[in-house]
């Protein structure tokens, strides 16, 4: 399986430009679908063999990770081991890695207080934005849920049980649930190709993007600033700004109401719920964005600011030393004193 997957990958990764630079490092570029989103790896590299031995490995590192740790979908998933046995009483062995994600996501539930909850697994898959964004919703056929299903899907979420021993390495759920990861993976993911690319000591600076998070790592030939632009989710086609960073070894991660949603009757349901109602968040927030030394950070911390707004949202970041930019349904853009260092606006 894993072997078909690899070659079937390469069979169309390795693709398009490759723009020569500073004499040192040429750039090459490569993209793949994983986790639902296209992955798009910038490769600042002292010869191609380098970067595609470099690509190569990362998207089989994707893979592994879909397949061995993240996935809900699929049965050789932790995940999923955990989801087929919620509520049972029985307890998951989970690896080193798992440990350390869940531990992290459960430090955020409680710093969020609640806001931001892997557990929400029923209620997605029974709002199916996702599954709408996907196309494996027919037009027109879309259903919002009841308040009473939807208050049912409410009441088996909560991360309060969750019963892990990370020193014997297991976890027991105690209600009959649904991990969904949704909100980390990417950044999980991000995590391990920084860690890959610094393996990779040909390889001098990349950019490397999956859906809304972006790594930027190490230095550009002609050592000039990263710039990365923010999506004007008024406009998608178009920026409101850029970050302009100077080093290596950046998360910018954005969550917004504008790529994963379905309208009905004029109303747009979004992927990101509000553990609070199970319905999708409704306050003035079309788009967070958070700046951080860490790809997990970031990916949690996007997701759970999105659901706090602003007042509650900037002060959770400062917790993590995160910097955080807001665009509001007005289209103004609110941001901590640190983001303003960063963010060059095109007005
Ligand atoms: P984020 O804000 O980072 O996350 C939003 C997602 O987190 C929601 O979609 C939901 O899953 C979850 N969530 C919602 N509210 C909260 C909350 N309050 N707290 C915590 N979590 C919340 N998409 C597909 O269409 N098809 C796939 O097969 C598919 N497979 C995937 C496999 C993996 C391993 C991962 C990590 C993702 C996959 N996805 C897939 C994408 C996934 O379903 C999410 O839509 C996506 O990760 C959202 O990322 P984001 O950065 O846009 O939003
Ligand atoms: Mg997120």
């Amino acid at each position: 399986m894993k072997r078909i997957i690899s070659v079937f990958c390469l069979a169309f990764l390795f693709i398009t430009t490759y723009t020569s630079c500073a004499p040192a490092a040429a750039r090459y570029q490569y993209a793949d679908t994983a986790m639902g989103t296209i992955m798009q790896f910038n490769l600042y590299a002292g010869s191609e063999d380098s970067a595609n031995a470099f690509a190569e490995t990362a998207t089989d590192m994707l893979t592994q990770l879909e397949e061995e740790l993240l996935s809900w979908r699929l049965e050789t998933s932790e995940i999923y081991r955990i989801n087929a046995v919620a509520g049972s009483g029985q307890a998951t062995a989970l690896s080193e890695k798992m440990v350390s994600i869940l531990t992290e996501c459960l430090d955020m539930w409680e710093a969020s207080e609640g806001a931001f909850d892997i557990t929400l697994g029923e209620l997605t898959r029974l709002w199916q934005i996702d599954a709408v964004a996907a196309g494996e919703v027919e037009k027109g056929t879309y259903r919002v849920p009841s308040a009473e299903e939807i208050a049912n899907a409410l009441s088996h979420c909560g991360s309060d049980k969750l019963n892990m021993d990370s020193t014997g390495a297991t976890i027991v759920v105690l209600a009959d649930m649904q991990l969904d990861l949704g909100a980390v993976g990417k950044g999980v993911a991000l995590d391990e190709i920084s860690i890959l690319l610094s393996n990779y000591p040909d390889i001098t600076g990349a950019v490397i993007s999956a859906g809304g998070s972006v790594l930027v790592y190490g230095t550009k030939p002609d050592s000039s600033s990263w710039n990365v632009g923010i999506v004007n989710p008024f406009d998608t086609s178009a920026t409101i700004g850029t970050l302009t960073l100077e080093g290596s070894g950046w998360f910018v991660t954005t969550s917004g109401d504008y790529e994963r949603y379905v309208e009905v009757d004029g109303v747009r349901y979004h992927h990101i719920l509000d553990p609070a109602t199970g319905y999708p968040v409704q306050n003035n927030v079309r788009a967070v964005t958070v700046l951080t030394k860490k790809g997990q950070t970031g990916d949690m911390l996007s997701t759970a600011c999105y659901v706090l707004g602003v007042e509650e949202g900037m002060k959770l970041a400062s917790k993590y030393n995160a910097e955080i930019l807001f665009v509001l349904s007005d289209g103004s853009v609110k941001m901590s004193q640190g983001m303003e260092q960063y963010f060059h606006s095109n007005e």
